[in-house]
């Protein structure tokens, strides 16, 4: 391979793989003994948007169902998450369209979400800009899938929670502060889950407070782990789910709240432009978001601040956290931000291949809902909406088969493709793929493909995995503003704010080769926006180097897994604790 000794050669991530084995390792053969393990009738992975969607919906249809709810036993509906809280662990921008949520829970009204504290007000204006550089914006006609008038800037951490109270109160059992590590498999079937370990050391031995995991077993499994799924990547190859689909492919985001001394009144967009490199060479694509957040509890004024990055690119030196500290000091932003204090940060990936890349949706015993199944629509950045309608519809589907005491959910897929998701989702279906030929070829072609809703240039695009673009150290690197305290800061200080509490003496649930070409180390110290690779001060500067793994700072946004690496789970509770991301 070139890339060992290399001297900036192009070096492809995919070439030094994780040392993982999916199915080996979290694939269990066999439910324990009887008396070893919890039953429960559903069980969720995943406490985020999709997963609880998918727990209120069935604890409402069992609601009025006494005869069913009894046959699922005395749990009826857990959910396994592994933030400290549901919500711990959810970002997103977000401004959400509101039917889904709307439908979820018809008693409530857009004012009733704002008092909880999830929503922050319904988009009146809206703003889309292209910024030639560093001074100067260009104000363009919003394209059509950024039409946001009429829908709700959220806060899908606060949902998160929301949704949590509403499943506790219907009955659902959810156990927080634990991670589903393994997907159990019996006869061909998916029959649940198994809860991660708790209380080993560094190096794996069980320290003082050791508790084993236990088997979940379950009529049905619902797989809701969002935009990297642990126990999803294993399904998906021991199922071979993704026969004859696109790779996926994912973009990096990070976001900001601030408080502000002006309210803003408007959401903003940028695409393309500054600060990136929009050359084939550096291939970098992404944008930004400004949208403005009322919180009805406190009256403050506030905004989330963001911004995206396709993980396509190819210079290493790429950071969406210092992308987003530039750009903040854009007029744009700087003028909104004046006087104002940040109050929380976080970053998350987000799966971008679309309708293509979608995994098929059901195996026998288990489903995949929201982000880890891919729903996704990367043109207007919307999932909210999906993901709480894919949860829904995982739900009704669930919920007929067991009433009829079948146990197949294969229709499930179908219903999927039949909604507007299905629908929205094929109209956008090519949308992403002309990206791979860089912004200046293929911007063209993907204005074309949202025009004509996928119909020119038809057929089925292919997409690249993005741990196979060749890698470079270029300079991108040499814009990114000094953290001032400010308006500007460094990677700890913002993993700080998150409320990561993750121990010291965890094993390290981060899996990357130690010993690799520079460019790819590089990529994966600039592209972490939680500060977790170090290439020792001592490394030769070309060829290959030894890269120190600060894996309790990560903040579990799954982006090394598009590069070359791979998140699994760490353990329960460990993590942040975001609040209003
Ligand atoms: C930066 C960014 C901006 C976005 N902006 C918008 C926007 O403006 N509008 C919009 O509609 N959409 C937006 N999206 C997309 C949207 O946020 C997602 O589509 C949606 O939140 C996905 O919800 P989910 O429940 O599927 O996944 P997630 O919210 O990721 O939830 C998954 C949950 O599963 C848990 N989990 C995972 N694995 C395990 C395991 N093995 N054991 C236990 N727990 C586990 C996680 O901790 C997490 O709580 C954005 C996304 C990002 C990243
Ligand atoms: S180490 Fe954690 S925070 Fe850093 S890129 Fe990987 S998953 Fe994201």
């Amino acid at each position: 391979m070139s890339g060992h000794g290399s001297s900036n050669g192009r070096v492809v991530p995919a070439a030094f793989p994780p040392p993982v084995d999916s199915r080996k390792e979290f694939v269990k053969r066999g439910l324990d003994a009887e008396d070893e393990l919890i039953e429960v009738g559903v069980v969720i992975v995943g406490g985020g948007t999709a997963g609880l969607a998918c727990a209120n919906r069935l604890l409402q249809l069992l609601a009025d169902d006494p005869e069913t709810m009894e046959r699922l036993g005395e749990v009826p509906v857990a959910v396994v998450e592994k933030a400290k809280t549901c919500g711990g662990h959810n970002l997103s921008g977000a401004v959400m369209r509101p039917g889904p949520l709307e439908e979820l829970f018809p008693e409530m009204s857009r004012e009733d979400w704002r008092k909880e504290g999830f929503a922050f007000g319904e988009v009146k204006k809206e703003s889309v800009y292209i910024l030639p550089n560093s001074k100067t914006k260009l104000r363009i006609p919003p394209p059509p899938p950024q039409h946001n008038r009429g829908n709700e800037v959220m806060s899908v951490s606060a949902l998160a929670r929301y949704q949590q109270r509403q499943a506790e109160d219907a009955g659902a059992y959810i156990l927080t502060e634990t991670s589903a590590t393994q997907l159990i498999v019996e006869d061909g079937r998916v029959v649940g889950v198994r809860s991660g370990d708790k209380g080993r050391g560094k190096d794996g031995e069980p320290l003082g407070n050791f508790e084993p995991g236990t088997d979940i077993k379950a009529h049905a499994t619902v797989l809701a782990e969002g935009c990297w799924g642990h126990i999803t990547g294993a399904a998906i190859q021991e199922f071979d789910l993704a026969k004859g689909r696109e790779p996926q492919v994912w973009e990096l985001g990070v976001k900001e709240v601030w408080k502000v001394a002006k309210p803003l009144d408007r959401v903003i967009h940028t695409l393309a432009g500054w600060p990136l490199k929009i050359s084939a060479k550096y291939g970098q694509i992404g944008g930004s978001w400004i949208y403005p957040m009322k919180d009805e509890k406190t009256g403050d004024d506030l905004v989330s601040i963001g911004f995206i990055i396709d993980l396509d690119y190819a210079d290493a030196t790429t950071s969406a956290h210092d992308l987003l500290q530039e750009i903040k000091l854009h007029p744009l932003f700087k003028g909104v931000l004046e006087g104002g204090e940040r109050v929380a940060w976080g970053a998350k990936a987000l799966p971008a291949g679309g309708y293509w890349a979608m995994p098929k949706l059901s195996m026998p015993g288990a489903v995949l809902v929201g982000d880890a199944a891919g729903i996704m629509n990367l043109a207007s950045l919307k999932g909210v909406h999906y993901a709480i309608k894919s949860g829904m519809l995982a739900a009704e589907s669930i919920y007929a088969a067991l009433k009829r005491g079948e146990s197949s959910f294969e229709d499930y897929e179908q219903i999927v493709e039949d909604s507007f998701i299905g629908k929205d989702m094929y109209e956008q279906r090519n949308t992403r793929q002309p990206f791979q030929k860089g912004l200046i070829r293929g911007g063209p072609l993907v204005n074309l493909m949202i025009a004509t809703k996928g119909r020119f240039p038809g057929g089925r695009w292919s997409l690249h995995r993005n741990d196979a673009k060749p890698m470079f150290i270029g300079n991108s690197k040499d814009s990114y503003p000094k953290p001032d305290g400010k308006y500007t800061f460094d990677k700890l200080s913002s993993v700080f704010i998150t409320g990561n509490a993750t121990r010291d003496d965890a094993p390290n649930h981060i899996r990357v080769r130690k010993h690799v070409p520079r460019e790819v180390a590089e990529t994966w110290r600039w592209m972490c926006p939680a500060g977790v690779y170090e290439i020792p001060e001592d490394a030769p500067e070309h060829g290959e180097v030894d890269v120190i793994v600060n894996y309790t700072n990560c903040v579990q946004c799954g982006a090394i897994t598009a590069k070359g690496g791979r998140l699994t789970t760490p353990e329960g509770g460990d993590g942040p604790l975001y609040q209003i991301t």
